[in-house]
């Protein structure tokens, strides 16, 4: 069976959306990739750090999945990375109201021995010197590395993630994002861009609109399923990405043709993230729940057509 380790962060959230809000309630994500990526079954662990105040239930909650946390430092006297986002009417776009880095701030990751030889390494979205600190820990060269990152990292500390950049095999962005690192509006542009930074496969997230998968002159579509409900989309990249390496783990083949299927994976994990707050919706999710949904994803996107 595959190894997959996971960086990123594992947080307390507060969200407001047209719907609701929420006081700090489990987010993060690491958070939301390992429990994205733990319906595939694979071995998997986090390296994270939060602080004193973070419920140790939560730990006890992923660990119930099958989510190895002993990589996750807790730093007693500290504070646990705190995020509060605000969606708009349309839901696709947020506004970040606080980002309290706290224990983040001094994080040195430690990788556990058992996993320094995974095979599949997911950098989630955190400091990129954390993500570049875990890569040079491991001891053998993953079969893949997948990143994901944000704006917030472009602004803060983009020399360093330009260096993780150029390591790693996959990054996934979404769109606003690939057009800021590239600084081309035209998203097959950015891609060409974003491919001479390092990364073979370069995947563009457009929220509700899907998701695209380059590979240099290829490209794939997965559309977004259309939802009834929709009540929250906090979580929904990270979730994305974990069902796409969690998929690429499962079946150990990380060619251009299986990726395609493991962007549906992402997308169909995605869909479910988004319909109750947090991370609610994953935690309940059934095998029958996911297998019934990408019926629907194949129904959605098959047709027939002459070409003359
Ligand atoms: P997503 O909606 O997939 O982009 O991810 C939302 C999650 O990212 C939330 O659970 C936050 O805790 C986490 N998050 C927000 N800002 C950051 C940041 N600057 N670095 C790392 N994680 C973050």
């Amino acid at each position: 069976m595959s190894k997959l380790l996971i960086v990123g962060t594992v947080a307390f959230d507060a969200i407001e959306t047209p719907f609701g809000k929420t006081d700090k309630i489990l987010g993060g994500a690491a958070t939301y990739i390992s429990l994205s990526a733990a319906q595939f079954g694979v071995k998997s662990g986090i390296v994270s750090v939060v602080g004193g105040d973070f419920p140790k239930d939560y730990l006890t909650q992923l660990n119930g999945k099958g989510i190895n946390t002993d990589g996750v430092e807790i730093i007693e006297d500290g504070k646990t990375f705190f995020w509060k986002g605000k969606y708009h009417n349309d839901l696709n776009t947020r506004d970040t109201l606080i980002t309290d880095l706290n224990v983040l701030a001094e994080f040195n990751p430690v990788v556990p021995e058992e996993y320094t030889d995974t095979d599949f390494l997911m950098l989630g979205n955190l400091h990129p010197a954390v993500q570049m600190g875990v890569i040079n820990q491991i001891s053998t060269k993953p079969k893949l590395i997948v990143l994901d990152t944000m704006n917030f990292w472009m602004d803060s500390a983009l020399d360093q993630l330009m260096e993780v950049i150029a390591k790693v095999d996959v990054i996934t962005i979404n769109d606003e994002e690939a057009r800021q690192l590239s600084g081309e509006y035209s998203l097959v542009r950015a891609a060409q861009k974003i491919h001479e930074m390092g990364p073979k496969y370069v995947v563009i997230k457009k929220g509700e609109h899907g998701a695209l998968l380059f590979n240099n002159g290829d490209v794939f579509f997965a559309p977004a399923l259309p939802l009834e409900e929709v009540f929250d989309p906090t979580g929904a990249g990270d979730t994305f990405a974990g069902g796409f390496i969690g998929y690429l783990a499962k079946s150990e083949d990380i060619s251009f043709e299986n990726m395609k299927r493991a962007v549906i994976a992402g997308s169909n994990l995605a869909s479910f993230c988004v319909e109750k707050f947090g991370t609610e919706r994953m935690e309940s999710l059934l095998e029958k729940e996911i297998q019934e949904r990408l019926l629907q994803f194949k129904q959605l996107t098959q047709f027939e057509i002459e070409l003359s």
